[in-house]
């Protein structure tokens, strides 16, 4: 009897002690890391029934919400209030992965495979034409006739011809070298380099920067606008985006997936809506979310120019009210030459531009679209887009640019 008793006393011991282990090794599991953050007002989950002795543990219980679930709640809960606070682990959809884009340092220089082959035949023309024996004037006119096929323009063709004229008069014989640096300097100076290519996308007010995408429709705004966002998050800002292009069945949604892959909301409003009213509300959001950077996307249909004055006009003074725009940015496919520089214009006329973006200068693009456009609009060029992929956008840089047009 004894030793029955004393067995169930063992028993009872060993069990209290497995269950004790049990117990503290899943509070050490529950202990909340040190730097745990802390929990946003709109988390409302009821503690579960405490029990006694793990009143400090019980929340914890619950399946930790990632940052993403607590601070990215999608474009649609961002703009509709929220009747009643749910619990976002019930409520929300699952937060999307959130991308780290690539910095945008040296983008270029990666992609200047891309523009070299798109480029080629401006550069190396030019080189072998130069690198005749006799430069008879035939082969300047053959000169021109490369500088005005690769969209270069009238004007600053004659300019270069003229002074590619001189400079190999006076230099007499050339080394393939000496003419490769004199054709480098001058595509240099026609280019130039003392442009201001920087996007302005801070605010002198204590407000977000506000930049506006303007273009017609199929050059690549959209992409342009969500490609530009990422750019801004790589170098550590917050963005909202606003969809107003409200024409384009698809845009809106484009432009939100853009977003999303990078925890930057946007702003949309309904299908043929308003896009003042939208381009209105993004920098509202953007002022309430204390954001660095509000992007607005706007519809580019060239219908009539009064059509797309009132439209553009009409986005940009309704945005004002909350503060000057920042930066107005021109997209051009560079593939259409100039049929580009028509629209540019046009544009020009409707808004101030204050920088152009050139698109797909990794296509069939002449590279002399980027003299001719800013000899145009007296804008510089200040990015371009070298593929489809997320982060084939780059800061346009012109000594870049020229070595891809004369090659290595
Ligand atoms: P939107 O109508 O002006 O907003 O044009 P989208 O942004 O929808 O772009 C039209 C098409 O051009 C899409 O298929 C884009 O992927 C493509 N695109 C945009 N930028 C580039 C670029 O730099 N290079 C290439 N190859 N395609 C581009």
């Amino acid at each position: 009897m004894e030793i029955l008793i004393l067995a169930v006393v063992i028993a009872l011991v060993a069990v209290g002690a497995i269950s004790g282990l049990v117990v503290s090794s899943r509070k050490k599991k529950q202990l909340p890391p040190p730097q745990a953050p802390p929990s946003t007002p709109t988390i409302t989950a009821p503690p579960t029934e405490p029990h006694v002795g793990e009143e400090a543990e019980t929340p914890r219980d619950e399946p930790r919400r990632t940052i993403e679930e607590v601070d990215l709640p999608t474009a649609e809960e961002a703009l509709e209030a929220p009747a009643a606070v749910e619990d976002p682990l019930v409520a929300a959809p699952p937060a999307p992965e959130i991308e780290i884009p690539e910095p945008t340092a040296g983008r270029l220089v990666r992609l200047r495979a891309r523009l070299a082959r798109s480029q080629n035949s401006l550069g190396k023309g030019l080189l072998t034409l130069l690198s005749r024996e006799h430069l008879d004037e035939d082969t300047w006119e053959e000169i021109e006739e490369t500088l005005l096929t690769a969209d270069v323009g009238v004007m600053p063709t004659q300019e270069l011809v003229e002074r590619l004229r001189e400079r190999v008069r006076v230099l007499g014989t050339r080394t393939p070298e000496e003419l490769r640096g004199l054709l480098r300097e001058e595509l240099l100076t026609l280019v130039g380099t003392d442009l201001d290519r920087t996007v302005h996308t801070e605010s002198d007010l204590d407000t977000p920067g506000i930049v506006m995408v303007v273009g017609v429709n199929g050059t690549g705004k959209t992409t342009t606008t969500g490609k530009l966002a990422r750019v801004l998050v790589a170098d550590g800002k917050s963005v909202v985006l606003g969809a107003a292009d409200t024409f384009r069945a698809a845009a809106a949604d484009q432009l939100q997936t853009w977003g999303e892959r990078v925890g930057a909301r946007t702003v949309r409003g309904p299908e043929a809506g308003d896009p003042a009213s939208v381009a209105y509300d993004a920098v509202k959001e953007g002022i309430a979310e204390g954001a660095d950077v509000v992007l607005i996307d706007t519809a580019g249909r060239l219908h009539t120019k009064t059509g797309l004055m009132d439209e553009l006009g009409k986005v940009k003074r309704v945005v004002e009210k909350h503060g000057p725009l920042d930066e107005i940015l021109l997209v051009l496919d560079a593939t259409t030459g100039q049929n580009g520089l028509v629209q540019a214009r046009v544009f020009a006329e409707v808004v101030d531009i204050t920088g152009i973006v050139l698109t797909k200068l990794d296509g069939t693009a002449k590279g002399g679209i980027v003299v001719a456009v800013q000899r145009e609009l007296g804008v510089p060029v200040k990015l371009i887009g070298l593929g489809e992929g997320p982060d084939d956008l780059a800061p346009f840089e012109p000594e870049a640019f020229v070595d891809a047009l004369i090659g290595d």
